[in-house]
């Protein structure tokens, strides 16, 4: 039977306004919205609605306080930080994107569609639990990801394949075994968190899992990370949603960063990290990071058909750059420490 992708979009995201010359701009959802349209994807498409996100929804991970504090910008322009900005509507957009995050886990939830997307701005993995940071208001992919387990899914994972570190995400789930947090990306770069040594504390131990890797990682070097980690761990985790903090950043093009993925690489992370699942498990993308307009649409795109059928990409047995497969051969040994892997 053809498998449904449940979309959510929102006019709402627009109407968050980037000063001028930010690359967290609106045309990103221009290039995201017209790459989806050219997709060739053998799934049922399922248009949902936005809504904004709830007090009680947002306050599972985050303060009330923060949330006070955000709610005060609500028809302002500002900063919250250097790089963070808010436009008259942009906590609006905030509360819609992190709504929407939580629509996708529903419908995935309650099994109406078997993937998801909400293509939202502004992104979230780095706001945290007391604060906006990074470009991101709320943390959209953790708000979904509290709502599943408020609502019985025992095992959350998210995959966080944005190039930069999702420093809110991991926080607000570091002691939290029910959630678990997997993070490929550029180090060192921003936020400069996300070491292999940051395993999760307490119960939360282990269900960190940080894999940094240097300047220039290709599609092979994260082939081999999602064949060498991602996929046994989430095969040994065994959860019953996946949520990726989808964030293209570490395309080639990316403007601020220096990885060299393309867009085959993002289709076979994608893909492979299916195969690792239980049948009947539901996917989503949250939207993150993403700067180069035709970088961003490829490999959104690309991503997109990674959910659909068809044979998972083999990944070419290329030697790595010995940086590469030290970095690797570090990370799967942390993670084989934890999670016993073959
Ligand atoms: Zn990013």
């Amino acid at each position: 039977m053809q498998k449904t992708l449940a979309l959510v979009d929102d006019p709402l995201f627009f109407k968050h306004v980037a000063p001028a010359g930010h690359p967290e701009r609106p045309e990103r959802l221009h290039a995201a919205r017209a790459a989806i349209a050219e997709a060739e994807l053998d799934l049922r498409r399922l248009d949902l609605a936005a809504r904004p996100a709830s007090d009680e929804e947002l306050a599972r991970v985050h303060t009330h306080a923060y949330l006070h504090r955000l709610n005060q910008a609500a028809g302002r322009s500002g900063y919250f930080d250097d790089d963070t900005f808010y436009s008259p509507e942009s906590v609006a957009a905030a509360r819609a994107a992190a709504g929407s995050a939580v629509v996708i886990a529903e419908a995935l939830i309650q099994g109406t569609a078997n993937f998801g997307l909400a293509l939202v701005r502004p992104p979230g993995h780095h706001a945290r639990p007391d604060g906006a940071m990074g470009f991101c208001l709320l943390n959209n992919v953790a708000v979904a990801a509290a709502h599943a387990r408020a609502h019985g899914v025992s095992r959350v994972a998210i995959v966080d394949f944005d190039v930069h570190h999702g420093n809110g995400t991991q926080e607000m789930f570091y002691a939290d075994p029910s959630v678990l947090y997997l993070s490929l990306h550029q180090s060192p770069l921003y936020p400069g968190t996300g070491t292999l040594a940051e395993q999760g504390v307490g119960d939360g131990r282990g269900y960190t899992l940080n894999i940094p890797l240097s300047a220039g990682a290709d599609d092979a070097v994260y082939g081999a990370a999602v064949e060498r980690i991602v996929a046994p761990v989430l095969e040994a985790y065994n959860p019953g949603l996946v949520l990726f903090s989808a964030g293209f950043d570490a395309h080639a093009r990316d403007p601020l960063a220096q990885m060299q993925m393309t867009d085959a690489g993002f289709r076979a992370l994608v893909r492979r990290t299916l195969g690792a699942l239980s049948a009947g498990v539901g996917v989503g993308l949250v939207l993150e990071g993403g700067y180069d307009l035709l970088g961003l649409g490829r490999s959104l795109r690309a991503s997109l058909e990674g959910l659909g059928e068809g044979p998972i990409p083999q990944i070419p047995a290329t030697v790595l750059w010995a940086t590469h497969e030290r970095e690797l051969s570090r990370a799967t040994a942390a993670a084989a420490e934890i999670w016993k892997l073959a």
